[in-house]
């Protein structure tokens, strides 16, 4: 039989399936978002990165943008605000921002993955109505808060408590460490254990308003890199949470607090190739500008090959980023490619970042040029939503149970 005859005979037919692998063959849609994103990270964004990085400044009318752009809710169904659009828009949007700003970059991703993810799959029509809403169009700004001074990785172990009393509120104690955009957000998801017994199996999840009695911030920690953004301990004392913040069931938090990094690690990888970009960027414009030797930099064979490298470390982490939003948009399984594109992409930002500071030699190591920040910047990538170390665990996980 010819081939293509068995084939047609044989091969279930799958409904547009979608493989992107460059720009020019995404929907229009899509294109559209790269587009606006790029222009708004050139216009606004990289002009005014240094400054707000160099000031520890909270990039508001760059957030007040977003939201007008729709790209504080750009996954959330337009019932409740959100554009609507799937996260294959959502990478390429954190990518082109990140580009221009990584600390704002990181903001949009917190509001939009770790906070608006679990209120728009697990809350209820009321819920989403007060704590989503205002959150999609960018005039509130929300928190996840997981990690704590004593435990990071190790989710399961938190020993931030809930209780029940007789009236149907929670009573919340425990400090979560480390949550971007605490000293900004209104409303915060809490992970707090409501049955110690059950360990992982007894954590819940609470929608906390922040301005809560009982409730009160740490320092705004003093970073390496996406100084721009905030970072700090939400400390909760004898916090009273009415009965219906709880988001899904009692004991479902641990679930949900991984489903909602599963689809975190796509959002971070956005912004890794972001700052991989950015200091790809700025290493090929000075390679072309600067000579050496009577000639540019770029015709030296040890600079193209950093380039070279640069490029196809960028180019497969957008690779496997794509895939792991295209998988999540299809609702299939996307847990370990998630991981893989989080683990990619944050090396290669690290390896991007470290590279262009080489290229640009003494221009590099100083302020005057973004290769430096960009080298503070990428390190975060490699630790929060998921270190590197527990990215392989998840990975190799996955691979070992395709085989059993
Ligand atoms: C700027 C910033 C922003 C953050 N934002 C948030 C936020 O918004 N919300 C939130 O909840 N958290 C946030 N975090 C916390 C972040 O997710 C944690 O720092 C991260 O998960 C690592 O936890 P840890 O710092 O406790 O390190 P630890 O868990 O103590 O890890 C220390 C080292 O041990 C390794 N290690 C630990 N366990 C294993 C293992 N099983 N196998 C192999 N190696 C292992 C780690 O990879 C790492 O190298 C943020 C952190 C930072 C720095």
């Amino acid at each position: 039989m010819l081939l293509s005859r068995f084939l047609r005979s044989s091969v279930p037919r799958v409904a547009s399936r979608r493989c992107y692998t460059s720009y020019d063959s995404l929907p229009e849609e899509h294109q559209m978002i790269y587009s606006m994103c790029r222009n708004f990270a050139d216009t606004e964004l990289a002009p005014n990165a240094s400054t707000w990085d160099k000031n520890h400044a909270y990039p508001s009318s760059a957030v007040s943008q977003l939201g007008d752009l729709g790209l504080m809710g750009i996954s959330v169904e337009s019932d409740y605000g959100g554009a609507g659009l799937d996260y294959l828009a959502y990478a390429i949007a954190m990518e082109e921002v990140s580009r221009g700003c990584a600390s704002t970059g990181v903001i949009m991703s917190v509001q939009n993955s770790l906070y608006g993810g679990p209120v728009q799959k697990f809350g209820t029509h009321e819920q989403k109505e007060k704590y989503l809403t205002p959150f999609a169009t960018g005039s509130s700004i929300g928190c996840f808060g997981l990690s704590e001074p004593g435990n990071g990785s190790d989710a399961g172990a938190a020993s931030t408590t809930a209780v029940k009393n007789g009236d149907g509120t929670y009573t919340l104690n425990g400090t979560k460490a480390w949550i971007t955009n605490a000293h900004d957000a209104s409303v915060a998801v809490v992970f707090a254990t409501t049955d110690k017994s059950l360990k992982h199996k007894g954590i819940s999840a609470f929608l906390v308003d922040t301005g809560s009695d009982g409730f009160s911030l740490g320092e705004k920690e003093d970073k390496l890199g996406i100084r721009a953004s905030s970072t700090g301990n939400l400390i909760m004392e004898d916090v009273i949470v009415p009965g219906e913040n709880l988001l899904g069931e009692e004991g479902m938090g641990f679930k949900i607090a991984m489903m909602t990094l599963d689809a975190g690690r796509i959002g971070i990888a956005g912004q890794a190739l972001g700052i991989a970009s950015a200091s790809i960027d700025c290493a090929v414009k000075y390679a072309l500008d600067r000579n050496a030797f009577g000639s540019p930099i770029s015709k030296l064979q040890s600079i193209q090959n950093m380039i070279s490298k640069m490029s196809v470390a960028r180019d497969s982490a957008r690779l496997l980023t794509w895939r792991a939003a295209e998988l999540k948009d299809r609702g299939m399984p996307y847990t370990k490619e998630a991981a893989m594109a989080k683990l990619a992409a944050s090396e290669a930002a690290t390896m991007c970042s470290h590279q262009a500071i080489q290229v640009l030699g003494g221009m590099g190591f100083v302020t005057d040029m973004p290769a430096e920040r960009h080298y503070r910047d990428a390190r975060i990538t490699e630790i929060y939503e998921g270190t590197s170390e527990v990215q392989h665990l998840v990975i190799a996980g996955n691979v070992f149970k395709e085989y059993q």
